[in-house]
Protein backbone atom coordinates (compact mmCIF):
# COMPACT_ATOMS: atom_id res chain seq x y z
CA UNK A 1 0.00 0.00 0.00
CA UNK A 2 1.39 3.72 -0.85
CA UNK A 3 -0.67 5.48 1.62
CA UNK A 4 -1.47 4.70 5.24
CA UNK A 5 -3.97 6.62 7.03
CA UNK A 6 -2.70 6.94 10.88
CA UNK A 7 -6.01 9.34 11.13
CA UNK A 8 -8.92 9.40 8.74
CA UNK A 9 -11.66 12.28 8.98
CA UNK A 10 -15.22 11.42 9.70
CA UNK A 11 -16.98 14.33 8.77
CA UNK A 12 -16.65 16.70 5.22
CA UNK A 13 -17.02 20.57 4.59
CA UNK A 14 -20.12 18.96 2.74
CA UNK A 15 -21.66 17.78 6.15
CA UNK A 16 -24.54 19.50 6.90
CA UNK A 17 -24.88 21.58 3.80
CA UNK A 18 -28.17 20.64 2.66
CA UNK A 19 -29.70 22.02 6.12
CA UNK A 20 -27.68 25.63 5.42
CA UNK A 21 -28.71 25.98 1.90
CA UNK A 22 -32.24 25.68 2.67
CA UNK A 23 -31.90 28.39 5.53
CA UNK A 24 -30.00 30.87 3.32
CA UNK A 25 -32.64 30.74 0.27
CA UNK A 26 -35.39 31.73 3.18
CA UNK A 27 -33.34 34.21 4.62
CA UNK A 28 -32.50 35.76 0.69
CA UNK A 29 -35.96 35.79 -0.49
CA UNK A 30 -37.23 37.43 2.92
CA UNK A 31 -34.92 40.01 2.38
CA UNK A 32 -35.10 40.40 -1.40
CA UNK A 33 -38.64 40.93 -0.43
CA UNK A 34 -38.68 42.45 2.46
CA UNK A 35 -35.70 44.98 2.09
CA UNK A 36 -33.56 47.10 5.10
CA UNK A 37 -35.86 46.42 7.81
CA UNK A 38 -36.03 42.52 6.73
CA UNK A 39 -32.27 42.52 6.72
CA UNK A 40 -32.42 44.58 10.12
CA UNK A 41 -34.89 41.57 11.82
CA UNK A 42 -32.13 39.16 11.20
CA UNK A 43 -29.70 40.90 12.48
CA UNK A 44 -31.00 41.38 15.49
CA UNK A 45 -31.82 37.65 15.09
CA UNK A 46 -28.86 36.28 14.60
CA UNK A 47 -26.46 38.83 16.07
CA UNK A 48 -28.66 40.53 18.84
CA UNK A 49 -27.91 43.90 17.12
CA UNK A 50 -30.16 46.78 16.54
CA UNK A 51 -27.62 49.74 16.51
CA UNK A 52 -26.76 51.63 13.60
CA UNK A 53 -26.38 49.53 10.12
CA UNK A 54 -23.70 52.43 8.01
CA UNK A 55 -20.82 53.29 10.18
CA UNK A 56 -21.07 57.27 10.04
CA UNK A 57 -17.69 59.40 9.85
CA UNK A 58 -17.87 59.58 13.42
CA UNK A 59 -18.39 56.68 14.64
CA UNK A 60 -15.17 55.23 12.36
CA UNK A 61 -13.05 57.92 14.25
CA UNK A 62 -14.33 56.89 18.09
CA UNK A 63 -13.52 53.44 16.80
CA UNK A 64 -10.58 54.13 15.82
CA UNK A 65 -9.15 55.81 18.64
CA UNK A 66 -10.08 52.90 20.54
CA UNK A 67 -7.55 50.92 18.55
CA UNK A 68 -3.57 51.25 20.08
CA UNK A 69 -1.04 52.34 18.34
CA UNK A 70 0.82 49.10 18.15
CA UNK A 71 -2.01 47.88 16.11
CA UNK A 72 -2.13 50.48 14.02
CA UNK A 73 1.38 50.36 13.18
CA UNK A 74 1.13 46.55 12.33
CA UNK A 75 -2.16 47.20 10.70
CA UNK A 76 -0.29 49.66 8.41
CA UNK A 77 2.72 47.13 8.17
CA UNK A 78 0.15 44.38 6.87
CA UNK A 79 -1.70 46.61 4.44
CA UNK A 80 1.80 47.88 2.82
CA UNK A 81 2.45 44.24 2.27
CA UNK A 82 -1.14 43.37 0.98
CA UNK A 83 -1.01 46.36 -1.32
CA UNK A 84 2.88 46.35 -2.33
CA UNK A 85 1.88 42.40 -4.06
CA UNK A 86 -1.51 43.78 -5.28
CA UNK A 87 0.20 46.28 -7.22
CA UNK A 88 2.92 43.47 -8.45
CA UNK A 89 -0.40 41.57 -9.51
CA UNK A 90 -1.55 44.45 -11.47
CA UNK A 91 0.91 45.16 -13.17
CA UNK A 92 1.05 41.38 -15.27
CA UNK A 93 -2.39 42.84 -16.72
CA UNK A 94 -1.67 45.07 -19.35
CA UNK A 95 -4.52 46.79 -22.14
CA UNK A 96 -3.02 45.12 -25.33
CA UNK A 97 -4.13 45.26 -28.65
CA UNK A 98 -2.90 43.17 -32.19
CA UNK A 99 -3.50 43.84 -35.98
CA UNK A 100 -5.21 40.20 -36.71
CA UNK A 101 -4.14 40.88 -40.30
CA UNK A 102 -3.47 44.52 -42.03
CA UNK A 103 -6.36 47.41 -41.10
CA UNK A 104 -8.22 44.70 -38.71
CA UNK A 105 -7.07 45.16 -34.82
CA UNK A 106 -8.30 43.79 -31.55
CA UNK A 107 -7.81 44.55 -28.15
CA UNK A 108 -8.23 43.49 -24.73
CA UNK A 109 -8.48 45.93 -21.58
CA UNK A 110 -8.38 45.14 -17.95
CA UNK A 111 -11.86 47.12 -16.38
CA UNK A 112 -12.11 46.73 -12.97
CA UNK A 113 -15.85 46.54 -11.43
CA UNK A 114 -17.63 49.29 -10.45
CA UNK A 115 -18.42 48.42 -7.20
CA UNK A 116 -17.03 45.58 -4.56
CA UNK A 117 -18.36 44.17 -1.69
CA UNK A 118 -16.45 42.44 1.17
CA UNK A 119 -16.86 40.80 3.64
CA UNK A 120 -15.03 40.57 6.78
CA UNK A 121 -16.06 37.91 8.45
CA UNK A 122 -16.45 38.68 12.53
CA UNK A 123 -18.88 35.55 14.02
CA UNK A 124 -15.74 33.89 16.20
CA UNK A 125 -12.80 35.82 15.92
CA UNK A 126 -12.33 39.46 14.59
CA UNK A 127 -10.97 38.75 11.19
CA UNK A 128 -8.68 42.30 10.56
CA UNK A 129 -6.40 40.64 8.49
CA UNK A 130 -9.92 39.66 5.79
CA UNK A 131 -10.45 43.33 5.79
CA UNK A 132 -6.88 44.31 5.02
CA UNK A 133 -6.99 41.57 1.91
CA UNK A 134 -10.32 41.95 -0.02
CA UNK A 135 -10.49 45.79 0.98
CA UNK A 136 -6.78 46.71 -0.36
CA UNK A 137 -6.79 44.97 -2.98
CA UNK A 138 -10.18 46.42 -4.05
CA UNK A 139 -8.46 49.80 -4.09
CA UNK A 140 -5.22 49.09 -5.84
CA UNK A 141 -7.70 47.00 -8.47
CA UNK A 142 -9.28 50.40 -9.04
CA UNK A 143 -13.50 49.49 -7.80
CA UNK A 144 -14.92 53.11 -7.35
CA UNK A 145 -17.59 51.78 -4.52
CA UNK A 146 -16.16 49.98 -1.88
CA UNK A 147 -18.40 48.28 0.90
CA UNK A 148 -16.86 46.66 3.63
CA UNK A 149 -19.25 44.36 5.81
CA UNK A 150 -19.03 42.42 9.14
CA UNK A 151 -21.31 41.45 11.78
CA UNK A 152 -21.67 43.56 14.90
CA UNK A 153 -20.93 41.69 18.11
CA UNK A 154 -24.27 41.96 20.72
CA UNK A 155 -25.03 45.65 21.44
CA UNK A 156 -21.18 46.83 21.07
CA UNK A 157 -21.08 46.22 17.23
CA UNK A 158 -18.62 45.70 14.72
CA UNK A 159 -14.48 45.14 16.53
CA UNK A 160 -12.99 48.70 16.32
CA UNK A 161 -10.18 46.99 14.36
CA UNK A 162 -11.93 45.82 12.07
CA UNK A 163 -13.62 49.39 11.73
CA UNK A 164 -9.68 50.79 11.11
CA UNK A 165 -8.57 48.37 8.75
CA UNK A 166 -11.40 48.59 6.85
CA UNK A 167 -11.37 52.53 6.76
CA UNK A 168 -7.28 53.08 6.12
CA UNK A 169 -7.33 50.24 3.26
CA UNK A 170 -9.95 52.09 1.35
CA UNK A 171 -13.30 51.02 2.06
CA UNK A 172 -16.14 53.75 0.85
CA UNK A 173 -18.89 52.09 3.15
CA UNK A 174 -18.51 50.07 6.28
CA UNK A 175 -21.51 47.88 7.07
CA UNK A 176 -22.66 46.65 10.55
CA UNK A 177 -23.71 43.57 9.70
CA UNK A 178 -22.62 40.04 9.13
CA UNK A 179 -23.67 37.11 7.27
CA UNK A 180 -26.62 35.85 4.44
CA UNK A 181 -28.25 39.68 5.71
CA UNK A 182 -24.97 41.16 5.21
CA UNK A 183 -24.29 39.36 1.87
CA UNK A 184 -28.08 40.20 1.24
CA UNK A 185 -27.10 44.03 1.37
CA UNK A 186 -24.46 44.24 -0.73
CA UNK A 187 -26.03 42.68 -3.49
CA UNK A 188 -29.36 44.00 -3.28
CA UNK A 189 -27.89 47.31 -2.65
CA UNK A 190 -30.05 47.87 1.05
CA UNK A 191 -28.97 50.78 3.08
CA UNK A 192 -28.23 53.01 0.01
CA UNK A 193 -25.36 50.98 -1.22
CA UNK A 194 -24.34 51.13 -4.34
CA UNK A 195 -25.19 47.22 -5.95
CA UNK A 196 -21.95 45.11 -5.41
CA UNK A 197 -20.87 43.86 -8.90
CA UNK A 198 -18.96 41.56 -6.92
CA UNK A 199 -18.94 40.10 -3.63
CA UNK A 200 -15.71 38.88 -1.72
CA UNK A 201 -13.96 37.44 1.54
CA UNK A 202 -14.47 34.44 3.66
CA UNK A 203 -17.45 33.27 5.73
CA UNK A 204 -19.01 30.95 7.45
CA UNK A 205 -21.48 28.45 5.64
CA UNK A 206 -24.15 30.75 5.48
CA UNK A 207 -21.80 33.66 4.26
CA UNK A 208 -20.21 31.14 1.51
CA UNK A 209 -23.46 29.29 0.57
CA UNK A 210 -24.92 32.82 0.29
CA UNK A 211 -22.46 33.53 -2.39
CA UNK A 212 -22.63 30.49 -4.54
CA UNK A 213 -26.80 30.74 -4.70
CA UNK A 214 -26.20 35.05 -5.68
CA UNK A 215 -24.06 34.02 -8.13
CA UNK A 216 -24.58 34.88 -11.77
CA UNK A 217 -26.30 37.44 -10.35
CA UNK A 218 -23.47 38.96 -9.02
CA UNK A 219 -19.70 37.97 -9.20
CA UNK A 220 -17.68 36.10 -6.58
CA UNK A 221 -14.59 35.90 -6.11
CA UNK A 222 -15.08 31.66 -5.02
CA UNK A 223 -16.23 29.76 -2.27
CA UNK A 224 -13.93 30.68 0.30
CA UNK A 225 -15.81 28.14 3.37
CA UNK A 226 -14.02 27.37 6.51
CA UNK A 227 -10.46 27.61 6.00
CA UNK A 228 -8.08 23.82 5.63
CA UNK A 229 -4.55 23.34 5.35
CA UNK A 230 -1.98 20.32 4.49
CA UNK A 231 1.26 20.03 5.52
CA UNK A 232 3.65 17.83 3.61
CA UNK A 233 6.65 16.89 5.80
CA UNK A 234 9.79 14.03 5.59
CA UNK A 235 12.05 13.03 7.96
CA UNK A 236 13.87 16.54 8.53
CA UNK A 237 10.91 18.11 9.64
CA UNK A 238 10.72 19.66 13.07
CA UNK A 239 7.81 17.64 14.86
CA UNK A 240 6.90 20.61 17.35
CA UNK A 241 6.83 22.37 14.44
CA UNK A 242 4.51 20.47 12.40
CA UNK A 243 2.22 19.88 15.30
CA UNK A 244 1.99 23.31 16.27
CA UNK A 245 0.66 24.93 12.99
CA UNK A 246 -1.66 21.80 12.37
CA UNK A 247 -2.90 23.52 15.74
CA UNK A 248 -2.66 27.00 14.16
CA UNK A 249 -5.21 26.03 11.85
CA UNK A 250 -7.63 23.88 12.94
CA UNK A 251 -8.71 26.73 15.52
CA UNK A 252 -10.34 28.68 12.61
CA UNK A 253 -13.41 26.53 12.90
CA UNK A 254 -14.97 23.40 14.60
CA UNK A 255 -14.98 22.36 10.70
CA UNK A 256 -12.14 23.24 9.62
CA UNK A 257 -9.73 19.93 8.21
CA UNK A 258 -6.05 20.32 8.79
CA UNK A 259 -4.16 17.20 7.35
CA UNK A 260 -0.45 15.86 7.60
CA UNK A 261 0.96 14.07 4.71
CA UNK A 262 4.30 12.47 5.24
CA UNK A 263 6.78 9.52 3.84
CA UNK A 264 8.25 9.12 7.41
CA UNK A 265 5.87 6.49 9.86
CA UNK A 266 8.34 8.21 12.97
CA UNK A 267 7.66 11.79 11.90
CA UNK A 268 3.37 10.94 12.25
CA UNK A 269 3.32 9.28 15.13
CA UNK A 270 5.29 12.25 16.86
CA UNK A 271 3.28 15.02 15.69
CA UNK A 272 -0.22 13.29 16.44
CA UNK A 273 1.01 12.38 20.46
CA UNK A 274 2.16 16.43 20.13
CA UNK A 275 -0.85 18.09 19.16
CA UNK A 276 -3.60 16.93 21.95
CA UNK A 277 -1.72 19.03 24.35
CA UNK A 278 -1.13 21.78 22.19
CA UNK A 279 -4.40 22.02 22.09
CA UNK A 280 -5.20 21.62 25.20
CA UNK A 281 -2.85 24.76 26.33
CA UNK A 282 -5.12 26.91 23.77
CA UNK A 283 -7.73 29.30 24.99
CA UNK A 284 -10.91 27.80 25.65
CA UNK A 285 -12.85 29.03 22.53
CA UNK A 286 -9.96 28.19 20.16
CA UNK A 287 -9.44 25.42 22.34
CA UNK A 288 -12.75 23.79 21.52
CA UNK A 289 -12.86 24.57 17.75
CA UNK A 290 -9.71 23.01 17.28
CA UNK A 291 -10.27 20.24 19.50
CA UNK A 292 -13.60 19.42 17.39
CA UNK A 293 -11.32 20.32 13.82
CA UNK A 294 -8.51 17.97 15.11
CA UNK A 295 -11.20 14.83 16.09
CA UNK A 296 -13.81 15.00 13.00
CA UNK A 297 -12.03 16.47 10.35
CA UNK A 298 -8.22 15.74 11.01
CA UNK A 299 -5.70 13.13 8.91
CA UNK A 300 -2.79 12.14 9.05
CA UNK A 301 -1.32 10.07 5.71
CA UNK A 302 1.52 7.77 5.39
CA UNK A 303 2.96 7.69 1.57
CA UNK A 304 5.60 5.55 -0.08
CA UNK A 305 7.87 8.21 -1.05
CA UNK A 306 7.87 12.47 -2.34
CA UNK A 307 6.19 11.94 -5.42
CA UNK A 308 3.05 9.81 -3.87
CA UNK A 309 2.80 12.39 -0.98
CA UNK A 310 3.08 15.26 -3.67
CA UNK A 311 0.11 13.23 -5.70
CA UNK A 312 -1.77 13.00 -1.99
CA UNK A 313 -1.68 16.60 -1.84
CA UNK A 314 -2.53 17.49 -5.28
CA UNK A 315 -5.76 15.11 -4.71
CA UNK A 316 -6.97 16.97 -1.65
CA UNK A 317 -6.02 20.65 -3.12
CA UNK A 318 -5.79 22.66 -0.07
CA UNK A 319 -6.40 26.02 0.75
CA UNK A 320 -2.93 26.38 2.29
CA UNK A 321 -0.12 24.18 1.70
CA UNK A 322 3.34 23.94 3.43
CA UNK A 323 6.32 22.17 2.81
CA UNK A 324 8.60 21.22 5.82
CA UNK A 325 11.17 18.82 3.63
CA UNK A 326 13.90 18.26 1.57
CA UNK A 327 14.58 20.20 -1.88
CA UNK A 328 11.62 22.92 -1.88
CA UNK A 329 12.44 23.92 -5.19
CA UNK A 330 11.53 20.43 -6.45
CA UNK A 331 8.34 20.55 -4.61
CA UNK A 332 7.67 24.63 -6.19
CA UNK A 333 8.22 23.05 -9.40
CA UNK A 334 5.76 19.95 -8.46
CA UNK A 335 3.13 20.77 -6.72
CA UNK A 336 -0.02 22.44 -8.89
CA UNK A 337 -3.08 22.26 -6.40
CA UNK A 338 -2.97 24.80 -3.80
CA UNK A 339 -3.98 28.35 -2.76
CA UNK A 340 -1.34 29.71 -1.61
CA UNK A 341 2.46 27.42 -0.91
CA UNK A 342 4.45 28.13 2.03
CA UNK A 343 7.95 26.59 1.21
CA UNK A 344 10.28 25.75 4.07
CA UNK A 345 9.88 26.14 8.03
CA UNK A 346 10.59 29.61 8.14
CA UNK A 347 7.49 30.49 6.39
CA UNK A 348 4.25 30.04 7.89
CA UNK A 349 0.29 30.26 7.16
CA UNK A 350 0.23 32.46 10.10
CA UNK A 351 2.24 35.19 8.27
CA UNK A 352 0.32 34.64 5.06
CA UNK A 353 -3.01 34.83 7.17
CA UNK A 354 -2.21 37.95 8.26
CA UNK A 355 0.53 40.25 7.22
CA UNK A 356 3.52 38.95 4.79
CA UNK A 357 1.95 39.99 1.94
CA UNK A 358 0.46 37.41 -0.26
CA UNK A 359 -3.67 37.19 0.07
CA UNK A 360 -5.35 34.81 2.49
CA UNK A 361 -8.74 34.62 0.93
CA UNK A 362 -7.70 31.48 -0.72
CA UNK A 363 -10.07 28.42 -2.41
CA UNK A 364 -11.42 25.76 0.57
CA UNK A 365 -12.77 22.41 -0.05
CA UNK A 366 -10.55 21.38 -3.50
CA UNK A 367 -11.79 24.51 -4.99
CA UNK A 368 -7.54 24.97 -4.97
CA UNK A 369 -8.47 22.11 -8.29
CA UNK A 370 -9.60 24.93 -10.72
CA UNK A 371 -8.88 28.33 -9.03
CA UNK A 372 -6.50 30.49 -7.11
CA UNK A 373 -6.99 33.01 -4.57
CA UNK A 374 -8.28 36.41 -3.90
CA UNK A 375 -5.77 38.83 -6.39
CA UNK A 376 -6.07 42.43 -8.24
CA UNK A 377 -7.38 39.94 -11.27
CA UNK A 378 -10.49 38.91 -9.74
CA UNK A 379 -11.92 42.40 -9.26
CA UNK A 380 -10.78 42.99 -12.95
CA UNK A 381 -13.19 42.44 -16.07
CA UNK A 382 -10.66 41.80 -19.17
CA UNK A 383 -13.09 42.35 -21.75
CA UNK A 384 -12.02 42.67 -25.68
CA UNK A 385 -12.55 45.26 -28.47
CA UNK A 386 -12.25 45.68 -32.11
CA UNK A 387 -11.69 47.88 -35.37
CA UNK A 388 -11.38 47.69 -38.54
CA UNK A 389 -11.52 49.44 -42.01
CA UNK A 390 -13.91 48.63 -45.04
CA UNK A 391 -11.21 47.15 -46.76
CA UNK A 392 -10.07 44.84 -44.10
CA UNK A 393 -13.91 43.43 -43.10
CA UNK A 394 -14.17 42.29 -46.59
CA UNK A 395 -12.68 38.51 -46.09
CA UNK A 396 -13.51 38.94 -42.25
CA UNK A 397 -17.52 39.14 -43.84
CA UNK A 398 -17.27 36.72 -46.46
CA UNK A 399 -16.01 34.15 -44.28
CA UNK A 400 -19.32 35.19 -41.37
CA UNK A 401 -21.67 34.86 -44.15
CA UNK A 402 -20.80 31.36 -45.30
CA UNK A 403 -20.03 29.98 -41.61
CA UNK A 404 -23.38 31.55 -40.54
CA UNK A 405 -25.27 30.03 -43.02
CA UNK A 406 -24.05 26.71 -42.83
CA UNK A 407 -25.16 26.94 -38.83
CA UNK A 408 -28.35 28.05 -40.05
CA UNK A 409 -28.32 31.91 -38.68
CA UNK A 410 -29.28 33.36 -41.56
CA UNK A 411 -29.50 36.52 -39.41
CA UNK A 412 -25.90 36.64 -38.69
CA UNK A 413 -25.08 36.14 -42.62
CA UNK A 414 -27.19 39.00 -43.59
CA UNK A 415 -25.44 41.47 -41.30
CA UNK A 416 -21.87 40.53 -42.87
CA UNK A 417 -24.25 40.78 -46.75
CA UNK A 418 -24.91 43.74 -45.51
CA UNK A 419 -22.00 45.35 -45.20
CA UNK A 420 -20.15 43.65 -48.52
CA UNK A 421 -22.96 45.14 -50.41
CA UNK A 422 -22.16 48.45 -49.17
CA UNK A 423 -18.36 48.80 -49.26
CA UNK A 424 -18.27 46.66 -52.08
CA UNK A 425 -20.98 47.43 -54.74
CA UNK A 426 -21.44 45.37 -57.94
CA UNK A 427 -19.40 42.34 -56.78
CA UNK A 428 -20.13 39.19 -56.13
CA UNK A 429 -19.18 36.81 -53.08
CA UNK A 430 -21.38 33.57 -53.50
P1 LIG B 1 -18.88 34.88 9.88
O1 LIG B 1 -18.76 36.36 9.90
O2 LIG B 1 -18.56 34.19 8.62
O3 LIG B 1 -20.38 34.47 10.28
C1 LIG B 1 -21.08 35.07 11.30
C2 LIG B 1 -22.51 35.24 10.87
O4 LIG B 1 -23.11 33.97 10.66
C3 LIG B 1 -23.38 35.96 11.87
O5 LIG B 1 -23.40 37.33 11.59
C4 LIG B 1 -24.75 35.34 11.63
O6 LIG B 1 -25.55 36.22 10.91
C5 LIG B 1 -24.50 34.12 10.78
N1 LIG B 1 -25.06 32.93 11.39
C6 LIG B 1 -24.59 32.29 12.49
N2 LIG B 1 -25.40 31.25 12.77
C7 LIG B 1 -26.40 31.25 11.87
C8 LIG B 1 -27.55 30.42 11.65
N3 LIG B 1 -27.81 29.37 12.41
N4 LIG B 1 -28.34 30.72 10.61
C9 LIG B 1 -28.06 31.77 9.79
N5 LIG B 1 -27.00 32.59 9.97
C10 LIG B 1 -26.19 32.32 11.00
O7 LIG B 1 -17.95 34.37 11.08
P2 LIG B 1 -17.56 32.92 11.58
O8 LIG B 1 -18.77 32.14 11.90
O9 LIG B 1 -16.57 33.15 12.64
O10 LIG B 1 -16.85 32.19 10.37
C11 LIG B 1 -15.67 32.66 9.77
C12 LIG B 1 -15.25 31.63 8.73
O11 LIG B 1 -14.35 32.25 7.83
C13 LIG B 1 -14.55 30.42 9.32
O12 LIG B 1 -15.12 29.27 8.72
C14 LIG B 1 -13.10 30.59 8.86
O13 LIG B 1 -12.45 29.37 8.64
C15 LIG B 1 -13.30 31.33 7.58
N6 LIG B 1 -12.15 32.08 7.17
C16 LIG B 1 -11.63 31.73 5.96
C17 LIG B 1 -10.58 32.41 5.44
C18 LIG B 1 -10.09 32.04 4.07
O14 LIG B 1 -9.28 32.72 3.49
N7 LIG B 1 -10.61 30.97 3.47
C19 LIG B 1 -10.00 33.48 6.15
C20 LIG B 1 -10.56 33.83 7.41
C21 LIG B 1 -11.65 33.12 7.90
Amino acid sequence: MTREYLKKATLTSASGASDVHDTVVTILDDIKAGGDAKAMEYAAKFDNYAGNIILTQAEIEAASALVPDKLKADIQFAHDNVKRFAELQKSTVADVEMEIKPGYVAGQKAIPVDAAGCYVPGGRYSHIASAIMTVTTAKVAGCRHITACSPPRPEVGVAPAIIYAAHICGADKILAMGGVQGVAAMTYGLFGLPKANILVGPGNQFVAEAKRILFGSVGIDMIAGPTDSLILADKNADPHIVATDLVSQAEHGYNSPVWLVTDDHALAKDVMARVPSLIEDLPQLNRDNAFAAWRDYAEVIVCADGVEMAKCSDEYAPEHLTVMAEDLDWWLENLTCYGSLFLGEETTVSYGDKASGTNHVLPTSGAAGYTGGLSVHKYMKIVTWQRATQEASKDVAIATARISRLEGMEGHARAADVRLAKYFPGENFD
